[in-house]
């Protein structure tokens, strides 16, 4: 949605006022303007301050606070500070705390420490919302709300047990259906009354010896965290329908199915904190994932650290520049923010070592000047590019029900990662900054060129059709191993893998070895039309392949399957389709993914020497292009004919752009009336 109060690159983050005195305030506030700070998210973690007695409320101190934000000319997002619950709510009502997977009774501590399904704490987080809503709707510096923080507890209490079977009812209908879904009649566990449905936790073991109920489970809490969520956001939309509600998503994503909550919130804003020696293809995944969730609508990083972290093993500081570098990759590919935990360092709890824009140190810092650059600078870039989207020809479908399943599955190997196989996929197409959509089962796949199924395990119902169209069409596809193994419910298609595509891939799966760690076979490319090398090494599973209407174009070099099929093309429609039998090193997915893009002529927008990383985003007033160099080398873009507005150095460039190490540019380019 536009967000009509704040049509600026929102910069600044967490402000946790109710541990500072009035003298640090006014400090920060001084602080805050220098450094550019247009946006605060505030208070977080202060319910216990806010409501010291149920029903009882003291928001004076807030008052004050976000009068002088205001005074200082300061937007704010309010949190409902829903996420940290007071000890006195946990004490009196005793379906507030949650239950462990291992059958314990939590006791007060932490935050987000609370069972989502809990009567007692819905109703008293709905009341604080309702009065939040109340006091603070008509406050003009306040520009959206930020409901609670970071959810993802999952609970095994009775309650939750009993909602679970309620949920089963209404998506099952009849026991029958139940018994049929999730194949009961495996190892003698058919049902005969849904009061016999138990959570699968540590007492029972099928947390991870049932994959059927398991992942019913895991989409019930996504159900419940949804219900959670709206039952504050519904009573803060209602209150003021003009602003956003949203809420900041847990940059480890995969407990809750962001594809099915964040529909329902204004933003997908999620909180990014890239580990150190990390690839930057992982955030930049990552970005287009959040992206996808609003199917490529722009974004909020709602939260990055402005230095080092606190939580990770060994936490190494931010090198000069590299806070500027992560925060244009945000906003390259879609983000609409540059939004920070925390701006002022704690003095004491588990995160006084967490970076912050003003640290221990005081102001007089190489981080607080590098935050003080960063926010100048990102001010006088305007609003060019808000809301603008990204136009990629290729797509690679994500789907957390898939990641699920796969990763629960027993067999044929214990390292299923799904994230890393799509990570492997991505990064080919990130390499040569060819842009990429991340699709959603549901997407439509038809403005594609090229659409790529890492470990498509999960074939849901209309997907294979949807699939096999796009291939028909003209579209090119690309499937691996692990394909087309399951349903909804995790039952296997029988008459091979992979199931509904095996006619548009021309080839079906008869067996599938799975490799050692350190065990890996060769690719042995055997048609010599394609810019491919010889050989290539692959690893950790081998799919036996048949081939019906495919021709092989590669063979595995070794064991008993030496000489059969592994990478294969079948002619489909008008359109064609690969298959990776086996999981193939970096060289071969960047020669390979070059060869289609090729014959797709995909191709990235610049050509480019160095490490820079390019994506363009197009609005309503033209298209902003984003250059990071991560390398420690200069670089260059060769813009060609076009002329472009560099909007940091505030001149025209076109040709050859030269880019020193560690540098970034934005370039702008109106759009032709
Ligand atoms: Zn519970």
């Amino acid at each position: 949605m536009h967000n009509y109060k704040t049509p600026f690159i929102l910069y600044g983050g967490d402000y946790n006022p109710d541990q500072w005195d009035d003298i640090t305030i006014e400090e920060d506030m001084e602080l805050f303007k220098k450094a550019g700070v247009n946006l605060l998210i505030l208070p977080v973690f202060a319910w216990a301050r806010i409501e010291p007695r149920e029903g009882e409320y003291d928001f004076e101190w807030l008052d004050n606070i976000l009068h002088k934000i205001w005074e200082n000319n300061i937007h704010f997002f309010l949190a409902t500070p829903t996420t940290a619950q007071p000890a006195w709510l946990s004490h009196k009502y005793e379906d507030v705390l949650p239950v462990d997977i291992a059958g314990r009774k939590r006791t007060h501590g932490m935050r987000v420490f609370f069972c989502v399904n809990s009567v007692h704490y819905r109703e008293r987080a709905a009341a604080l919302a309702k009065v939040m809503a109340e006091r603070y709707g008509d406050f003009p510096g306040l520009a959206g709300w930020h409901v609670s923080n970071e959810y993802g507890t999952y609970c095994y209490c009775e309650h939750c047990q009993i909602k679970f079977r309620e949920w089963l009812r209404k998506r099952y209908h009849t026991l029958e259906e139940l018994n049929l879904r999730w194949h009961t009649s495996f190892w003698g566990r058919i049902l005969y009354d849904f009061d016999e449905v138990m959570l699968p936790t540590q007492l029972n073991d099928d947390f991870r010896f049932n994959p059927a109920i398991q992942l019913d489970y895991m989409r019930f809490v996504t159900d419940s965290t949804l219900e959670c969520y709206l039952n504050e956001a519904d009573i803060l939309k209602q209150a003021t329908p003009d602003l956003p509600v949203f809420t900041n998503i847990s940059g480890y994503i995969k407990n809750l199915d962001q594809f099915k909550m964040v529909p329902y919130m204004d933003y997908a804003g999620w909180d990014n904190y890239p580990t150190p020696g990390q690839k930057r293809s992982i955030p930049a995944l990552k970005h287009n994932i959040m992206r996808a969730a609003k199917d490529g609508a722009s974004f909020l990083v709602a939260e990055q650290s402005p230095n080092q972290q606190n939580w990770q093993p060994y936490n190494k500081l931010k090198k000069p520049g590299e806070i500027r570098r992560i925060a244009y990759q945000g906003l390259a590919y879609g983000s609409d923010s540059s939004l920070y935990f925390q701006m002022r360092q704690s003095i004491a709890g588990q995160e006084k070592h967490h970076g912050a824009f003003i640290s221990h140190a005081g102001w007089d810092s190489r981080i607080f000047q590098e935050c003080c650059e960063l926010g100048q600078e990102l001010m006088s870039l305007g609003d060019v590019f808000l809301k603008g989207r990204i136009h990629a020809q290729v797509g690679i479908v994500f789907d957390w029900d898939n990641w699920w399943a796969l990763e629960l599955t027993s067999g044929p190997s214990r390292d299923m990662d799904y994230f890393k196989q799509v990570h492997n996929y991505y990064e080919a197409f990130y390499k040569q900054n060819i842009p990429v959509d991340i699709l959603k089962t549901t997407s439509d796949f038809s403005d594609y060129k090229i659409l790529v199924l890492p470990m498509l395990y999960m074939m849901k119902e209309g997907i294979a059709e949807r699939i096999t169209a796009f291939v028909e069409n003209g579209g090119t596809l690309l499937a691996t191993y692990m394909t087309g193994h399951a349903d909804e419910n995790d039952r296997c298609i029988f008459g091979a893998y992979p199931g509904p595509l095996k006619d548009v891939l021309g080839m079906w799966v008869e067996e599938t070895d799975a490799l050692y760690p350190e065990e890996e076979n060769e690719i042995r490319i055997i048609n010599k039309n394609l810019s491919l090398k010889e050989k290539y090494r692959c690893r950790f599973l081998c799919d036996v392949i048949r081939l019906t209407t495919a021709e092989a174009l590669a063979v595995y070099g070794e064991c008993f399957y030496q000489n059969t099929p592994v990478v294969t093309r079948n002619v489909y429609g008008n359109g064609q389709s690969y298959y990776l039998g086996s999981e193939p090193d970096e060289d071969f997915l960047m020669d390979f993914t070059k060869v289609i893009c090729s014959e797709q002529e995909v191709t990235a927008e610049f050509t480019f020497s160095g490490e820079i990383e390019i994506s363009t985003r197009y609005n309503q007033t033209g298209k902003t292009t984003f250059m990071i160099n991560h390398g420690e080398e200069a670089g260059n873009v060769n813009l060609g004919t076009e002329t472009f507005e560099d909007l940091i150095h505030k001149t025209m460039v076109t040709g050859w752009y030269d880019l020193p190490a560690g540098d970034v540019a934005v370039l702008f380019r109106k759009k032709k009336e």
